[in-house]
């Protein structure tokens, strides 16, 4: 199977029943306020380069963001941040994404979510968030060249470890712990390293607040390059 029939068959599904009435009706109340655009309405699949290095693993779409354009990461504020912060660090050919179409390019980079459906609140259940996470497994063994994963919040990274240790990847004992600027090496079964950093998700309240600045972002970005390059 390949990323791009995974990304096919993710759009399709229909395995959480609470998430797919929230992401159907909120798609079937919101239209008109988006008039001339379609509105997705369903699962989103992740963005991006498909021989990416680095993946930047969020919660999910939101309602009026991912939901709407059908595209991670894009059509909302937190999303903003992330795609201006991938073209600061030089991967992606524009700031902003608004809408499908509009000639995005990401290079080197995709955007991930281990929960494809927009929940309501932005909180996916525990047994949503287990729902999803097979997605999310395969999506990463389907991507051989990751190098490097951004756990955008603490959920983001608590799925990765418990994604990637399912897959059969070592990961350190005691867990490690989530923090702006955490590192931890998370290695393949064949024995290659990737290196899991952890960032405050570009939530609203983490931005109006100041709790996540666009230069803390930034040296996220900045450090992942850094061992891209090594
Ligand atoms: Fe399927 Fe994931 Fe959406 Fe649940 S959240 S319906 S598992 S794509």
């Amino acid at each position: 199977r390949t990323l791009a029939e995974l990304d096919a068959r993710v759009t399709k599904c229909r395995a959480c029943p609470r998430l797919v009435d929230w992401r159907e009706s909120v798609a079937h109340d919101k239209r008109a306020s988006f008039a001339g655009e379609p509105y997705w309405g369903r699962p989103v699949a992740s963005l991006g380069d498909p021989e990416a290095w680095l993946g930047i693993i969020g919660l999910a779409p939101a309602a009026h963001g991912g939901n709407r354009t059908g595209r991670m990461f894009t059509g909302d504020r937190s999303g903003d941040w992330i795609h201006a912060a991938l073209y600061r660090a030089g991967m992606n050919s524009q700031p902003d994404s608004t809408v499908a179409g509009d000639g995005l390019v990401m290079s080197g980079a995709r955007t991930i979510a281990p929960v494809h459906c927009a929940p309501p609140d932005n909180k996916p259940t525990p047994g949503e968030r287990h729902a999803c996470a097979g997605w999310l497994r395969r999506e990463l063994q389907l991507i051989p060249t990751l190098e490097v994963l951004i756990a955008l919040g603490g959920i983001a990274w608590q799925a990765t470890l418990s994604g990637v240790r399912a897959m059969g990847w070592d990961v350190p004992r005691p867990q490690p712990r989530f923090g702006h600027g955490a590192e931890a090496v998370l290695t393949r079964p064949d024995g290659v390293p990737v290196r899991l950093l952890g960032s405050y998700h570009p939530s609203q309240q983490n931005t109006f607040t100041g709790r996540l600045t666009t230069e803390m972002l930034d040296a996220v970005f900045a450090r992942a390059k850094e061992i891209h390059q090594v």
